[in-house]
């Protein structure tokens, strides 16, 4: 499907959202993500940050290849979009931690307000070793700066959570690993991998 660059906001010196329109509504689960081709790039996938009235908003952090392409983006261009697909969705649980790295953040927000909406505690842990952003989506997080503190471990995080992570690849595994060592069942942590 065609979608149409509506708004591009910068969120820090390397993060920034674009809110483009859909031919119709999507309806993306929580956690999900869409394929986006621009023309002349590789195809590149985003998670949902939010969905609304036939827009989506994507928060994307700018590196070298079709993300630093679509930070040119001022508004009026055409993206080709596919999906949404991913499995990085809302489970059942009693309690519910989320665990953000980086621009790990975005796939947490919708899950945050799922989770929130159904009336599940939930806990957001998110770390950064640069801006924080989109904090406006969460209420009370708990912030892990790593230029200055400690990281996030498995001791801040309840045993009997659902545990969604999503970040930089070694965070992600060494956080699997050490929740694991603590019993944690496997069953219950879920995890994207952005690579
Ligand atoms: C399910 C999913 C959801 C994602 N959601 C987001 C999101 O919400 N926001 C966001 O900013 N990014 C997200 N990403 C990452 C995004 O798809 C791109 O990988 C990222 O924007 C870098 O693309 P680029 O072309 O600018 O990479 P480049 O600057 O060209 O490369 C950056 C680095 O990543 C490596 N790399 C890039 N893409 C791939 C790939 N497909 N396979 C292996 N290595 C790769 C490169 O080798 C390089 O080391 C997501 C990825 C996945 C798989």
């Amino acid at each position: 499907m065609q979608a149409q660059v509506l708004e591009k906001v910068w969120k820090s010196d390397d993060i920034f959202s674009l809110r483009l329109k859909t031919p119709s509504t999507l309806q993306a689960k929580p956690g999900q993500f869409v394929m986006v081709t621009l023309s002349g790039f590789p195809q590149r996938a985003y998670s949902i940050v939010e969905e609304k009235d036939a827009t989506i908003l994507l928060g994307i952090k700018m590196q070298q290849g079709t993300s630093k392409a679509l930070s040119r983006l001022q508004g009026g261009e055409t993206l080709d979009l596919i999906g949404p697909f991913g499995s990085f969705i809302p489970r059942e649980g009693e309690q519910v931690t989320l665990v953000a790295g980086g621009i790990g953040i975005t796939p947490m927000i919708s899950l945050y307000k799922h989770y929130m909406l159904s009336g599940v505690p939930v806990q957001t842990l998110i770390s950064s070793n640069d801006d924080f952003v989109f904090l406006e989506y969460f209420s009370a997080p708990r912030l892990f700066d790593t230029r200055k503190g400690p990281r996030i471990c498995a001791r801040d995080i309840p045993q009997d959570s659902l545990v969604y992570l999503c970040g930089p690849e070694p965070m992600i595994n060494s956080l699997r690993d050490d929740l694991e060592k603590r019993g944690h069942p496997s069953n219950m942590i879920f995890s994207e991998d952005f690579k």
